[in-house]
Formats: structure tokens, sequence, C-alpha cells
């Protein structure tokens, strides 16, 4: 049997998974998709924000030829530290639900079961996007991630959202061609947009290269233009592509099965654990990374939620040692 069981592999499964197992327990991490799957998913040439001595895990450094690193360079980043802790990874492999108690859990993925003694939560938040809530938000050309501007050139293209995911992805598509629409349901550009970011596309904006709507929502979505409410009353705008990155929220249902309770006093739905173990109110289950914040998905990201691991780390390897006592 396990001693812990680690549910994704994220950056902050990862350092669980290696800061348990140099405590010496045994320890596995299972993943739905591939290693590091979300950042398999951001767009390709993304940048990260954080400078990589602020990403790095398990001491290991991490070495880029840029001041902040590619998404590429992450991608090699943690398989590299994956193989060189030799982590036992079950990816392409799906968790579906938690039964009995602490010492003596069985984990059912879609592939089977899994004896633990302990789990360690760390599925993130970025499998399922906020829905818009309008008609149309499911037609092929709506898409909730952004790849690369390229198969836009030329093209009149809508981008929904107005914090940094969008703000990227309006500029990058300004660049490469596309014409830009963005619409933005507060009053301007988010002030959390990272301080570089923000002055380029309000730039943009000023001189007209992106056209943006301010106060205006979106009201229902057809195959080549997307209707809009402006403060001047309804507008119709043509569309190639829409891209609503109206950010993601976690898997509130798998939570519910795994028998982590959110916390009741928290708008975000946070889980409900205690900070200096992590541990949640089932003992035994942990919650670590983005998925610690609920619906406050920038509360816990690589730079913080790192640091989990040593916590959790901490106070496990002596309850197990209790446990087989
Ligand atoms: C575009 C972008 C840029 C960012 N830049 C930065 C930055 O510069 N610095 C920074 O610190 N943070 C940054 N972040 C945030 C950061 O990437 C996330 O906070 C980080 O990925 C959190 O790591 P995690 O391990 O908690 O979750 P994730 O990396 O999301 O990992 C969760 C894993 O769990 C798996 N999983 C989910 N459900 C199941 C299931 N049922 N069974 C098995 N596996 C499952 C998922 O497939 C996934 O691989 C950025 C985010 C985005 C979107």
């Amino acid at each position: 049997m396990l001693d812990v069981l680690i549910i994704g592999a994220g950056p902050v499964g990862l350092a669980c998974a290696l800061e348990t197992q140099r405590k010496g327990l045994q320890v596995a991490i299972v993943e739905k998709g591939a290693l590091v799957n979300s950042i398999i998913g951001y767009p390709t040439n993304m940048e990260f924000f954080s400078t990589p001595e602020l990403l790095e895990i398990g001491g290991y450094p991490f070495p880029t030829a840029h001041y902040k690193p590619l998404r590429e360079d992450a991608l090699d980043y943690y398989q590299r530290v994956a193989r060189a802790e030799k982590l036992t990874l079950r990816l392409y492999e799906r968790v579906l639900k938690l039964d009995g108690e602490q010492g003596n859990f069985t984990v059912t993925t879609d592939q089977g079961e899994i004896p633990t003694r302990n789990v360690i939560v760390a599925t993130g938040f970025y499998d399922l996007p906020n829905p818009l809530g309008v008609p149309g938000e499911d037609l092929p050309h709506v898409r909730h991630y952004y790849k690369e501007p390229y198969e836009h050139v030329g093209q009149e293209v809508v981008v929904i959202g107005a914090k940094n995911s969008s703000a990227k992805a309006a500029l990058q598509l300004t660049r490469a061609g596309a014409h830009v629409t963005l619409i933005v349901r507060g009053p301007e550009i988010s002030q959390s947009v990272k301080y570089w970011i923000r002055p380029d596309l309000v730039n943009r904006i000023a001189e007209g290269r992106i056209t943006a709507h301010f106060n205006t929502c979106v009201t229902a979505i057809g195959p080549g233009a997307i209707d809009v409410l402006t403060p001047d009353g309804p507008l119709t705008i043509p569309s190639s592509c829409v891209y609503a990155l109206t950010g993601y929220h976690p898997d509130e249902a798998l939570l519910g099965r795994l028998g982590i309770e959110p916390d009741p006093q928290d708008e975000a739905r946070a889980p409900l654990f205690n900070p200096a173990t992590h541990e949640t109110t089932r003992p035994g289950v942990f919650v670590a990374g983005t998925v610690c914040g609920g619906r406050a998905t920038s509360r816990w990201f690589i730079e913080n939620g790192r640091h989990h691991a040593q916590l959790i780390a901490a106070y496990l390897a002596p309850r197990v040692a209790t446990l087989l006592a």
C-alpha cells in the first residue's frame, strides 16, 4: 500500500511527491493527462510572469536563457525534476472518487483502484472554464484556451475579458495581423494586469489598433458575429473566432467526491483546511497548490503554492510512522 497518493502532476503535485518521497514515504502521482498537463495547455510561446528561481521545486536550479522562463523551459524543467527524483507517475489515469479512511483509503480511477494511507489533492483549476451563460457559447469557434495567433491573420477576432490572459492574447493577435475587438465587462483593463503588459494594451486601444468596448456584456454568439450590450445600446460585431478568456474554476464535483468540504465563510468556496498542515476536514486528505484557493484562482500559484509541499511532508512523515506502529 502507498503511504501517499498525489492527485495531479502539476508543479505543486510534483513538489509534494518529491518532498514526501524524500521523507522515506512510498509515493505515487496519478494524473489524468500528461505530466504538467496545465502548462501544456498554456499559450504556445507564453512567457511566465515569475523569474525562474520562484518556479523551482526540490532545490533544483531552473536554468533559462531568458530573464523570464518560457512555457517550453518549464515543460523541460519539470520533466527533468520528475525523472531525477524517479517519481512514480501514473499518467492518463483520471481519479473519480475516494472511499475509506486515513490509513486505509481506496482511490478509484478510470483504470482501477489504488490503495493508499493518505491522499494529497493538487488538481489545480485549469480544466473548467467559467461559462458566459449566453446562447451560442457551445459553437465550435468559441474557445476558452488561447494558443497562438497565426490562423487569425486578417480575420475579425473577439477577445472577452480584461485580465492577463486576454490582454496578452489581444496584443499578440493584433501584432500578428488579426483585427481584435476586446469586450470588457468593467470600466477599464483590470489593474491586476501585470505592470509591463497593461500600458502596452491601453496604448494600443488609445491609438485605435485594438477596439475595446467597456461596461459591455455579451448577450449571444452566432456563427459569424457576436451580440453585445454596450452602454450606448446593442451592437453586433463580426467575428470568425471568439476567445472567451473569462477564467477557470476547480472541479468542485470532484472535490465533493473526495470528501473535501468548502469553507462556508469563503465566497470563493475554497476547501476547508488547516493552514499549518493543509489537512482537510477529512483526516488523511490534504490539499496543495491552486486548488486551495477555490474559485479565487490567483490566491495560490506556483511561486507560493510550491511551499505547501514542505508543510505537508513535515506533518505526514511522523503521522505515517504512527499509523504503521
Ligand atoms: C497563462 C498562465 C500563466 C501563469 N504564469 C504563472 C507564473 O508566472 N508564475 C506562477 O507562479 N504561476 C503562474 N500561473 C499559475 C500557475 O501556472 C498555476 O497556479 C499552477 O499550474 C498551479 O499548479 P498546481 O500544481 O496547483 O495545478 P496544475 O498545474 O493545474 O496541476 C493540476 C493537475 O491535476 C490534474 N488533474 C485534475 N483533475 C484530475 C483528476 N480527476 N485525476 C487526475 N488528475 C487530475 C490536471 O490534469 C493537472 O495536471 C500561470 C497560469 C496561467 C494560466
